[in-house]
């Protein structure tokens, strides 16, 4: 089997702080960036896996999954996701996105999601 080398598991980006890389345990809070994409974006192709987005001014690929077209998440307008370990990851994390020249041509919101 070849691997693709870089590309993690959707289970473990779940289970991972995509900001500072902190392993999210089962009992601890979980916290997440639900990001809605432009109108036009095709991301199907990552659907029901994760998707790497670049984020240039901290020179850093982070990995946001993506759920399947039926899911409920993409009903309601979540078209992708950050897993995140704290709120203080995800205003970093909001706050770097939305500094992101490339990311606003994918990016048309984003909502910090408590759990
Ligand atoms: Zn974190």
């Amino acid at each position: 089997m070849k691997l693709k080398r870089g590309k993690p598991k959707v289970k473990k980006v779940l289970t991972t702080c995509c900001w500072c890389d902190k392993r999210i345990g089962e009992n601890q809070e979980m916290f997440a960036l639900g990001c809605k994409k432009r109108p036009g974006v095709d991301i199907s192709k990552y659907e029901g896996g994760v998707m790497p987005v670049t984020i240039v001014t901290i020179e850093k690929t982070i990995w946001a999954v993506v759920p399947s077209s039926d899911s409920d998440a993409r009903k309601e307008g979540k078209d992708f996701m950050f897993t995140l370990c704290s709120e203080e990851c995800g205003w970093a994390l909001k706050e770097a996105l939305e500094e992101e020249k490339d990311i606003g041509d994918l990016l048309s919101s984003a909502e910090l999601i408590i759990n």
